[in-house]
């Protein structure tokens, strides 16, 4: 059936767009994820594999996923939808085999329309290269990624992506106009062609964060916006967390819409602000930042620091602020972020602002009394009218060298530290997504609304073909 099957998929998209060569196979059986990056790290010694899919198809539009979908469905053979493979979650791993469905080739740029200032684009796009384009035309979607270089334009939808400007541009949720979708079961279908209506609820929205379970993204509709006349920024440091984030949730609230504010804790201001930007102190490093007319920013920045001055602070200035603009991608690379064979993870949670604290002090407890191997760091990176979002991490230096009791170990600390931010009002993800490192806490999370999501995959996946084993949606 083998040799059949791949006929029909080199049929389908044609014999150079399918591949079963082990070298493309080991390729696309690692992502952004600890898990397979340990696992590949140790497999030369120990009994362990990574997933691999069957075939790796690449498809150029939707008629051609249709297709694919179609005779994956009579065979019932697994699909998992691959864009950039920049995800931190495992989502795009091939855990049961099947076929890995690569996005790349559905890249193009099909319409700019500055009237309406939309673009429309294949989602296998690179958001960098979307990017490049905008740019040259003095437009952007104003989604600021550190991963824009390697994720496509679906695996940001896919996730529910966040970028840097997301306090003022929203996420990649509020930037979509409609979408295409090839549906689990082959059918192409569009959403409406304009996003606020009164005709029922949001299709859009419905596929939004599916990560792949519910069909496939190929082409989106995207809001873009003129580059802003000019970016401004300005550093601080606060003696503590409590004053940053009193000062971020008053920037929110007294309306001066900045686009980015992030906030550093203490432990991560001696760590990582000391390394990547080199200022040296004690306290909770602030950055924000405005963009747009230059009067304008002139205005935001002025009550700004007012309300900065008024908590208390130690004002390191414009060029402080625009050091970390400038750098805002290295954290995230080589060799400031961290990598093995050092032990990590990014405890992603977002909650109101009268929950936030609590949140943060709930895992850094937990990390730092159960788990006395572990560091506990974090910032506050996305800020929305009700609450922040909180980028916390453990790592630990020198994690067991048998890579089974390292997962066992690993996955231990997710899971008390996420229940620790649960109970203390957190949910688990704000941008991350779930794929299979957190797809057994996601039931624990939704409680009886779950239901609602498992009957929603039984209805448009009713052969459980779409990235079984993620979103905790079992097989
Ligand atoms: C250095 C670095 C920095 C990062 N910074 C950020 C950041 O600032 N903000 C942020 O949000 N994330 C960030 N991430 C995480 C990652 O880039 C995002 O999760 C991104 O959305 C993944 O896109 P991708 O194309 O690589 O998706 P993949 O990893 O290939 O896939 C992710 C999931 O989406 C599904 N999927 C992909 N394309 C489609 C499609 N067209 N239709 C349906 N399902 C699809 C896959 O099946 C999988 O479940 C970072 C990652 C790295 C490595």
């Amino acid at each position: 059936m083998f040799d059949m099957i791949l006929f029909e998929l080199q049929d389908a998209v044609g014999q150079d767009n399918v591949s079963t060569r082990t070298s493309d196979k080991e390729a696309y059986s690692i992502d952004y994820f600890w898990v397979p990056e340990m696992w590949h790290d140790r497999q030369a010694d120990w009994n362990v594999t990574r997933p691999m899919a069957d075939f790796i198809v690449h498809p150029g539009d939707a008629g051609e996923v249709s297709k694919v979908l179609k005779i994956a469905n009579n065979y019932k053979i697994p699909v998992t939808t691959w864009g950039g493979g920049s995800g931190s979650q495992g989502g795009a791993l091939p855990v049961f085999g099947g076929i890995t469905l690569d996005t790349k080739r559905m890249n193009r740029i099909h319409k700019i329309d500055e009237s309406s200032m939309t673009v429309e684009v294949g989602t296998g796009i690179i958001h960098q290269t979307l990017e490049w384009e905008l740019e040259s035309k003095g437009l952007s979607t104003m989604h600021d990624p550190a991963s824009s270089r390697c994720a496509t334009v679906g695996g940001f939808i896919a996730h529910r992506g966040t970028g840097v400007l997301s306090t003022k541009y929203g996420k990649i949720e509020d930037m979509i106009v409609n979408m295409e979708v090839v549906l689990p079961t082959g059918e192409i279908i569009d959403t409406l062609p304009v996003p606020k209506t009164a005709c029922g609820p949001d299709l859009n929205q419905l596929f939004i964060g599916s990560e792949g379970t519910l069909g496939v993204i190929t082409k989106v509709t995207l809001i873009i916006h003129r580059l802003p006349e000019c970016r401004r920024f300005r550093a601080f440091i606060f003696k503590d967390l409590s004053t940053g984030l009193r000062v971020g949730q008053r920037l929110i609230a007294e309306n001066l819409q900045p686009s980015v504010i992030r906030l550093y804790s203490e432990n991560e201001t001696k760590d990582l602000i000391k390394r990547v930007l080199g200022i040296d102190k004690v306290g909770a490093y602030m950055v924000y930042g405005f963009d747009g007319k230059e009067e304008m920013v002139d205005m935001q920045m002025k009550y700004a620091k007012a309300i900065a001055d008024e908590e208390g602070s130690e004002d390191l200035g414009a060029s402080l602020g625009e050091e970390w603009w400038n750098n805002r991608y290295k954290f995230f690379f080589p060799p400031h972020m961290y990598s093995l064979p050092k032990c990590f993870g990014t405890l992603d949670t977002v909650a109101t602002f009268s929950n936030i604290e609590n949140v943060y002090n709930a895992m850094k407890e937990v990390v730092e009394t159960q788990y006395p191997m572990a560091r506990y760091i974090g910032h506050f990176s996305h800020w929305f009218p009700w609450g922040a979002m909180l980028y916390a991490r453990f790592i630990i230096d020198t994690p067991p060298e048998d890579p089974h009791e390292a997962l066992f170990l690993h996955n231990s600390i997710w899971n008390d530290a996420i229940r620790a931010a649960m109970s203390a009002g957190g949910v688990l993800n704000e941008h991350h997504g779930i794929g299979l490192k957190l797809s057994r806490l996601t039931p624990e999370l939704y409680g009886n609304a779950f239901q609602i999501i498992k009957n929603l995959k039984k209805s448009f996946d009713p052969n459980n073909i779409m990235n079984p084993g993620k979103l905790g949606l079992g097989v």
